[in-house]
C-alpha cells in the first residue's frame, strides 16, 4: 500500500498513533476514572430511565434540555454552553474551526497529549513552551510565541496533568489578555481543586472553558462541554456534528445532575485519599511526589520507572509511565484510587523499590 504515503498527511503518516491500552480485572489507577462505581439502588434507577429512550430516533440534536440544566448549574446563559462527545472533541471542534487567517496552537509542556495530537491531525502548527521548574507557566516565554507565531488556540490545563498543579491565576490571566486568538482553560480535574476560572469569561471574551464527566464518574458516556462566548459558540456549532452526543448519553448526564450530590461527595472523598496517597508515597525512599490538586499524583523515583511499570503491571496494578527524558525522566502518574486500591498500589510499589535499590 504504497499508495498511503501519498494519500496521508505527512503530519499524521508519521505518528505512531495514541493506543489507549487495554486490561481487564487489573487495578486501574492509570487514567484518571474515579474509582467508584455507582451504588446499586442509584443504578437500578438509571436502568429505569434508560428503557423510556427511543432507540429508533436520532437523539434531541444540540441538546437543549441538558444544556440548560448546565447553564443553570453554571449560571450561565444556554447559548453560552456547548456539548461534546467527550472534551476530546470539543478541542477537535476547536482545532478544526480556528484556522482562518491566524491559526496554530501554543500549549506548555508537559500537558494532556492529546492537544497536540489533535491539533496536528487537524492541519495546526503545535508550539510547546516548556514549564519552568515549579511546573509552572514560564509566563515570558509563552509570550514570545505568542507575539512570534500569533497563535489561534492556547491550552492551558487548569490544574495541569500530569504534573498536578494549578498555573498561576495572574500569569493566566495576562496571557488571556495578550493573546491574539483563543485561550481554553481545561477544567477537566477542576472539581478537585476546588478552583475555577469561569467567571472570567465575564470579562474576558477570548476564554473558553472546558469540563467534563469523564473524571467524575462517568468516562463511558464521553461528556465534554464548552462554556464561553454565544458568538465563539456560534461558530464552532457549524462544525459539530448534529447528534454529537448520543441519547444514552444524554440521559445519563442528566442523571449525573440528578445526583449531584452523591458524586460531589465522592470528590470530597477523592482529595481526602489524595492527601493519604500523597503521604504514603512520600514513606518511600527515592520516590518524590508533587504536590497534586487534582485527583492524582505525579512522582519521580531515583529508579528505572520502565522496570517499575512493568512490575507493577504484572501485579496486576496499572498506572502511567511517562519517562520521557529529560523533563519526566523516571516520571509516573497515578491515580488516585480507593483506599483498598490505594494500600495496594502503595505496598505493592514499596516491595518493588526495595528489590530495585537492593
Ligand atoms: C481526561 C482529559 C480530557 C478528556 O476528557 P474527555 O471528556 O474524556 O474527552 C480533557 N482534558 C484533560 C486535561 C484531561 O485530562
Amino acid at each position: 500500500m504504497m499508495i498511503l504515503k501519498n494519500l496521508v498527511a505527512d503530519a499524521i503518516y508519521q505518528q505512531s498513533g495514541y493506543k489507549a491500552p487495554v486490561y481487564s480485572g487489573a487495578i486501574k489507577m492509570d487514567a484518571n476514572e474515579n474509582p467508584f462505581r455507582l451504588e446499586e439502588p442509584l443504578k437500578r434507577k438509571l436502568m429505569e430511565d434508560l428503557k423510556k429512550v427511543e432507540l429508533n430516533r436520532y437523539p434531541e440534536a444540540g441538546n437543549p434540555e441538558l444544556r440548560a440544566r448546565l447553564a443553570k448549574y453554571y449560571g450561565v446563559d444556554q447559548d453560552r454552553v456547548m456539548l461534546g462527545n467527550g472534551s476530546d472533541e470539543l478541542i477537535q471542534i476547536l482545532c478544526l474551526t480556528m484556522k482562518g487567517k491566524i491559526s496554530g496552537v501554543v500549549a506548555p509542556f508537559p500537558t494532556f497529549v492529546m492537544y497536540k495530537i489533535i491539533a496536528v491531525n487537524a492541519g495546526q502548527k503545535v508550539v510547546e513552551v516548556p514549564l519552568d521548574e515549579n511546573f509552572d507557566l514560564d509566563l515570558d516565554a509563552m509570550l514570545d510565541k505568542v507575539s512570534a507565531d500569533f497563535p489561534s488556540l492556547i491550552f492551558l490545563s487548569y490544574p495541569n496533568s500530569p504534573t498536578g498543579n494549578l498555573f498561576d491565576r495572574d500569569k493566566i490571566e495576562t496571557l488571556i489578555r495578550k493573546a491574539p486568538g483563543l485561550v481554553i482553560v481545561d477544567e477537566a480535574y477542576g472539581a478537585f481543586s476546588g478552583q475555577t476560572l469561569l467567571t472570567l469569561t465575564k470579562k474576558y471574551d477570548n476564554l473558553l472553558i472546558l469540563k467534563t464527566l469523564s473524571k467524575l464518574g462517568m468516562a463511558s458516556i464521553r461528556l465534554g462541554f464548552l462554556l464561553g462566548h454565544p458568538e465563539i459558540v456560534e461558530q464552532l456549532n457549524k462544525v459539530r456534528l448534529p447528534y454529537n452526543v448520543n441519547a444514552l448519553s444524554q440521559l445519563t448526564a442528566n442523571f449525573f445532575l440528578d445526583n449531584i450530590d452523591e458524586f460531589d461527595r465522592q470528590v470530597d472523598d477523592i482529595v481526602h485519599r489524595r492527601e493519604e496517597l500523597f503521604a504514603g508515597l512520600k514513606k518511600i525512599a527515592g520516590i518524590t511526589p508533587f504536590p497534586s490538586q487534582a485527583n492524582f499524583i505525579y512522582f519521580s523515583c531515583n529508579f528505572d520507572s520502565d522496570r517499575i511499570y512493568a512490575n507493577l503491571a504484572a501485579q496486576g496494578i496499572m498506572v502511567k509511565n511517562l519517562n520521557v527524558p529529560p523533563r519526566m525522566t523516571n516520571c509516573m502518574r497515578v491515580t488516585v484510587g480507593n483506599h483498598q486500591e490505594n494500600e495496594t498500589f502503595l505496598k505493592a510499589l514499596q516491595r518493588v523499590v526495595s528489590e530495585q535499590g537492593a
